[in-house]
């Protein structure tokens, strides 16, 4: 024990956490982001994804049959690691589950003609950003932190500032495929299996192992105006948010709320470029 009955490994990690944030954490993430990046860019310009994706969904049926010879005698989930998961909770239970590796990281398509984009479900926010917004398309939601995935905001549940026009992430899903636990690959879509379709969103895994999901795009603009307007009070609060997310011309709606007296409105308009040309003269 050292300075205030604390021993110097909790002092290093509590005092001097920006050493290890700054010279390890922020170097590795930044390299981590890169690599991945790079290696989104390289796959969906050579188009290999499609191919290597069957062989990717008949290894996840393989497993899961292996599991069922064993005599299924724990559980199942995903082996993705806790660390990649936003949520902060550390998930324990994987040490007992059987996992299964999934590995499914990749865009798979871009149907513009049918406006869908055709992901692996470990495919994240950012990777659909960089990739939809070179070809001047978007999803209509983009949940806000890069690193959320496509199988985690449709098993667990995804909003952003344009839910009030689009609704939740689930409702610009077209379609979804999964591995079922007898081990058979499945489509659902609203017209095909369609009361799995509408199952699949907010069972956290519990129907199936996700393989592919069709989400619809629409087209981007390159500019967003933004408006901030400073309320105070819960109740105008309320009534100012619920007046600005009813007005359909606002793309975008989302609050900021500082105590329980003072909060901000941001609403956002999709501008295009010249408007913004006209402003700047
Ligand atoms: C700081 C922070 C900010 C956030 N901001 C937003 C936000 O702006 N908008 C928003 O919508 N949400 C937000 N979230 C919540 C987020 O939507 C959820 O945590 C969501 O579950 C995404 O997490 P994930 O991609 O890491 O998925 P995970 O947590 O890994 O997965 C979520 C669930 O889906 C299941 N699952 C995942 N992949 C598969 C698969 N292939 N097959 C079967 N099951 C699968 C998992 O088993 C788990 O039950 C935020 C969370 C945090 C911590």
């Amino acid at each position: 024990m050292t300075k205030n009955g604390r021993s110097l490994l909790e002092i290093i990690l509590i005092d001097y956490r920006w050493v290890f944030v700054c010279f390890f954490l922020l170097p590795i993430s930044f390299l981590y982001n890169f690599f991945y990046y790079a290696r989104n860019v390289i796959v969906f310009r050579l188009n290999t994804a499609p191919k290597k994706h069957d062989n990717k969904v008949k290894n996840i049926q393989r497993q899961v049959q292996e599991w069922r010879k064993s005599g299924m005698k724990t559980k199942m989930c995903t082996a993705r690691p806790g660390w990649q998961m936003m949520s902060f909770r550390r998930p324990l239970y994987k040490n007992y589950f059987t996992q299964i590796d999934c590995n499914l990281i990749d865009i798979l398509e871009v149907d513009v003609s049918r406006r869908v984009i055709r992901v692996e479900p470990m495919v994240n926010m950012g990777q659909i950003s960089a990739t939809l917004a070179k070809l001047g398309w978007t999803i209509a939601i983009v949940p806000e932190l890069d690193d959320l995935t496509v199988g985690g905001l449709v098993m667990g549940t995804g909003i952003e500032s344009s839910s009030h026009l689009y609704g939740l992430f689930q409702h610009i899903c077209v379609s979804y495929e999964l591995v079922l636990a007898d081990g058979s690959a499945i489509k659902c879509s609203k017209d095909e299996n369609s009361e799995l379709f509408y199952a699949v969103p907010w069972s956290y895994g519990t129907l199936g192992f996700l393989t592919a999901v069709e989400i619809k795009i629409i087209p981007a603009s390159k500019y967003i105006r933004l408006k901030y307007e400073p309320v105070r009070g819960l109740k105008s609060l309320c009534q100012q948010f619920d007046k600005a997310a009813s007005n359909k011309n606002n793309c975008f709606v989302e609050a900021l709320q500082f105590s329980t007296d003072e909060a901000v409105i941001m609403t956002g308009v999709k501008v295009n470029d010249d408007e913004v040309e006209h402003n700047k003269v």
